[in-house]
């Protein structure tokens, strides 16, 4: 029997408000544990929360990248349950009425495009940190990130691959960070992701039990787990076996899910509505202001780099995976208007560059102008595409320019045809037996001597010019 896997993701992402949802206390991460507190955040009694309205605003953005309702009133709840990091008892969030509905983003799986519902987005404030000594049988509480503002995006069952999965969070990591309300930093935690899956026989309608999974803290963490989730279901319900409710969690080290707690250990949070918060009304107006501060997103830029400069979709959906690298891109055209070769460096060059040193596009070490300089000296045949590379990386390692580099080095490409005539009948003496090879028919040595030439004039010699003088010399 064959098995049709139906998923469905739970996204938090942690908004970049300077401050709190409830309280004035700043955001920022890495202060000392519990300088970031008030009697708000720590739930002290009588207390009354005050709504920031940025995060409203930067749900209403969220919300409208998603082609979502807006509700004009949703409630704040409060989710009841203990822990020590939740000094007040209770979280609060939006439960019953959340502030958004029915939405959906498009995303592309191996060149075929899927529609992925969601099914609400709603804002609510984090918890604390507890941390464990490693040492010693003690426990500390971190009250800093308590009341960090939270939006949590739920999507329908409609994830039916591992890799789609993959690509639906991706693309939620690109509008967030589009939006600019969410760093999108999985590692961090600041976007994090839980999955439901479920497997049901192909051509059925019924949902089979489902898992939930935590602990997802890598795009590759979370196509994996989902993977192994699969496999692991279908092989129980092959055996004979049921499917058990519970929350598993994905160990990265193990590559395995392990049960974390079961059904009936599920927590009844008695939610009710906060009676400190007014309900929250949004009229059009402030819809309307929103929409038109929206930037351009992933989708629609994408398929404008593919109509408007021709790009591959392959190249438009690199490009495009983030805001700023596609303002590179841009940023190159405008001095150095080839899409494609502009395309070629960014993602062949300085991606493998970024990558190799750690760092985001922001912190590239040759700026956009720059490399388009370089691609100009390539286009009108001033240095070779050889040459470029190496061009290339001494740019990465210095301050210099293109044409500094190129002065200083004197790396100018070689298009005097007397010269590489020269040069071509000189190696041509040299290597007596391979030209006469070449001349009984072995023509595949030619690469030997346009090699020699290169190596000759330390790849400067234009190849093109070598290439025609050699064909034409020993063919004499
Ligand atoms: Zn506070």
């Amino acid at each position: 029997m064959e098995f049709e896997p139906v998923i469905g993701l739970e996204i938090h992402a942690q908004l970049k408000t300077k401050t709190k949802i409830f309280c004035a206390c700043s955001t920022a991460f890495g202060a000392p544990p519990n300088t970031h507190t008030c009697p708000v955040c720590l739930g002290m009694p009588g207390v009354l929360p005050v709504l920031n309205k940025k995060v409203v605003d930067y749900t209403l953005r969220m919300a409208l990248a998603t082609h979502c309702d807006i509700r004009p009133q949703s409630r704040f709840a409060r989710k009841n349950y203990f822990y020590p990091d939740l000094p007040k008892g209770y979280q609060i969030s939006q439960y019953e009425l959340p502030i958004a509905r029915d939405g959906y983003v498009d995303v592309e799986v191996n060149g075929s495009t899927h529609r992925i519902g969601i099914t609400r987005i709603h804002m609510e404030e984090d918890a604390g940190k507890l941390g464990h000594d490693p040492h010693r049988p003690i426990s500390r509480v971190d009250f800093n990130r308590t009341g960090v503002p939270l939006i949590e995006i739920v999507s329908e069952p409609d994830i039916r691959t591992p890799e789609a999965a993959g690509a639906y969070l991706r693309q939620l990591r690109a509008i967030v960070r589009y939006l600019g309300i969410c760093d999108g930093n999985l590692e961090e935690g600041s976007f994090r992701c839980d999955a439901n899956v479920s497997i049901r026989p192909e051509q059925t309608e019924t949902f089979g039990t489902r898992t939930e999974l935590k602990n997802l803290n890598s795009f590759k963490h979370v196509e994996k787990a989902l993977q192994y989730e699969i496999d692991r279901q279908t092989e129980v319900l092959l055996d004979g076996g049921e499917v058990r409710q519970e929350t598993r969690l994905w160990d990265p080290h193990k590559n395995r899910t392990h049960s974390m707690r079961g059904k009936e250990e599920a927590h009844d949070y008695r939610y009710f509505p906060d009676p400190d918060l007014l309900p929250l009304v949004i009229d059009a107006d402030w819809i309307e202001r929103v929409k038109t501060r929206l930037p351009e997103l992933p989708a629609d830029k994408k398929q404008r780099f593919i109509a408007d400069y021709g790009l591959p979709s392959y190249d438009a959906d690199i490009l495009t995976s983030d805001r700023d690298l596609a303002e590179y891109f841009e940023a190159c055209l405008q001095d150095f208007n080839q899409p494609k070769a502009v395309s070629n460096w960014i993602m062949g060059s300085l991606l493998g560059l970024l990558k190799a040193a750690g760092k985001s596009i922001e912190q590239a070490p040759i700026s956009a102008s720059d490399l388009a300089e370089l691609l100009k000296l390539v286009d009108d045949g001033t240095i070779s595409g050889k040459i470029a590379k190496s061009v290339f990386d001494e740019m990465a390692q210095s301050d210099k320019s293109a044409r500094q580099i190129v002065a200083e080095q004197g790396l100018v490409q070689i298009s005097d045809s007397s010269a590489i005539d020269d040069i071509v009948s000189k190696i041509l003496a040299a290597n007596p037996a391979e030209v006469q090879a070449y001349k009984s028919g072995k023509t595949k040595l030619l690469g030997f001597f346009v090699g020699q030439v290169m190596r000759e004039t330390r790849g400067q010699a234009n190849p093109k010019m070598v290439n025609e003088i050699l064909v034409k010399k020993l063919a004499g």
